[in-house]
């Protein structure tokens, strides 16, 4: 099997299951627990909450875990819909945000709060001058990604976060697709909040963290869970302690590898890529050429051809097309129709994120398969047509 579709998920990192095995096994002590076993648990826990918060330039206790970035989104809608409206209640989310963004704005919508979505570039960039024209004193909170999943876009967001202070709203961005696979860091980008999941950087699914600017005590809105008052009661129930251990690691090992990220040989291998798919298939379109994006990640259209066709004819090659969230459903991309793709064109598209376990063999086998298929695809249509 080839995999490319690493902005949906990653492998776990071999130090990462060797870090969580222990808490699988024998130190299963619950971390709310004051014997010696469950002291041993919530020092793991410590130790985690040091290394993402290491990772992403942030204090420890400004570091509450959840269970992705889709709580720690819904985590910050909830709190805001769950306390009294003010006059500032205008919210701002980029219109290419995951739907962990979109859906909760829906409902805050539905509550009476005004949301308004930036547009974006024919690249996927949010336009910063609908930005300066829609944030202003009404705004409660700005919410940007940091990089668009399908895309692998940059936002920028260190821009969306001055124009956000300027008016005296919060600023959020969901940095799900950025932390552990480009610097991301929460001073620099002056964010107030920030969405991180350990599934997308070789960390374990079913965690992740949300980032609180001075902490749980800095929370300005009311807490949407009840319980045992774990994560300082904004995210109370036992912690996942496995799994909090699992995205530490993940955290250690990617401090790593962002700081030979001039060496990473996955800007090579895209370079590479990109090369033979246009010698290839001379007629396809590049998304988002010559737009800064995450590195190894390729959105590439066929014209007339249906990525899903195309994908069906491939078994051994994993790719993204579209949002791995929403795979299943037969729906336009709304990230592609944001950029302005017609349906036919959307239908063609396909999404490459290559990995770090990604090699030059792997290329080479891949635009055989492709081409194979693209030509299968094409043979079948052509039968169907007579
Ligand atoms: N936000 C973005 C930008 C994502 O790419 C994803 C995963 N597709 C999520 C949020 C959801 O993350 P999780 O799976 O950790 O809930």
């Amino acid at each position: 099997m080839i995999y490319w579709d690493h902005n949906s998920t990653t492998p776990c990192a071999p130090e990462v299951i060797e870090a969580m095995k222990p808490y699988w096994d024998h130190e299963y002590g619950n971390p709310s627990s004051s014997h010696i076993m469950g002291r041993r648990a919530s020092t793991a826990i410590r130790k985690a909450r040091e290394q993402v918060a290491n990772l992403a330039n942030a204090l420890p206790s400004e570091i509450i875990f959840t269970s992705g970035a889709t709580e720690s989104n819904n985590l910050l809608f909830l709190g805001i819909l769950l306390t009294p409206k003010t006059d500032r209640n205008r919210i701002v989310v980029s219109s290419i945000e995951h739907k962990s963004i979109l859906e909760p704005v829906r409902l805050l919508a539905e509550h009476g709060f005004e949301v308004l979505k930036l547009p974006v570039s024919e690249c996927g960039v949010t336009d910063l001058n609908a930005a300066k024209e829609l944030i202003n004193g009404k705004t409660l909170l700005v919410s940007v990604q940091g990089a668009n999943n399908e895309l692998g876009t940059l936002q920028p967001v260190c821009q969306l976060a001055e124009i956000a202070h300027t008016n005296g709203a919060y600023f959020h961005t969901d940095a799900a697709q950025v932390l552990g696979k480009i610097s991301f860091n929460t001073e620099l980008f002056n964010c107030d909040f920030a969405s991180f999941s350990a599934h997308k950087m070789y960390g374990p699914k079913g965690i992740g963290a949300l980032f609180i600017r001075g902490g749980a005590k800095q929370w300005p809105w009311s807490r949407p869970f009840g319980g045992g008052g774990q994560e300082s009661g904004l995210r109370p129930g036992t912690q996942n302690v496995p799994g909090i251990v699992g995205f530490g690691m993940a955290c250690e090992i990617s401090q790593h590898y962002i700081t030979n990220q001039n060496n990473n040989p996955i800007h090579h291998l895209e370079k590479i890529l990109i090369q033979k798919l246009f010698e290839s298939f001379p007629t396809g379109h590049f998304v988002t050429r010559n737009t800064p994006r995450l590195p190894g990640v390729v959105a590439f259209s066929f014209p007339n051809i249906s990525a899903d066709l195309l994908m069906d004819n491939i078994k051994t090659l994993c790719i993204g097309k579209g949002s791995a969230c929403t795979n299943g459903a037969i729906s336009q991309s709304h990230v592609l129709n944001a950029i302005g793709y017609s349906h036919d064109f959307s239908r063609g598209t396909f999404r490459v994120s290559l990995g770090r376990e990604t090699d030059l063999n792997e290329i080479q086998e891949s635009i055989i398969l492709i081409q194979n298929a693209f030509h299968d695809v094409q043979r079948i249509s052509k039968q169907n047509e007579k």
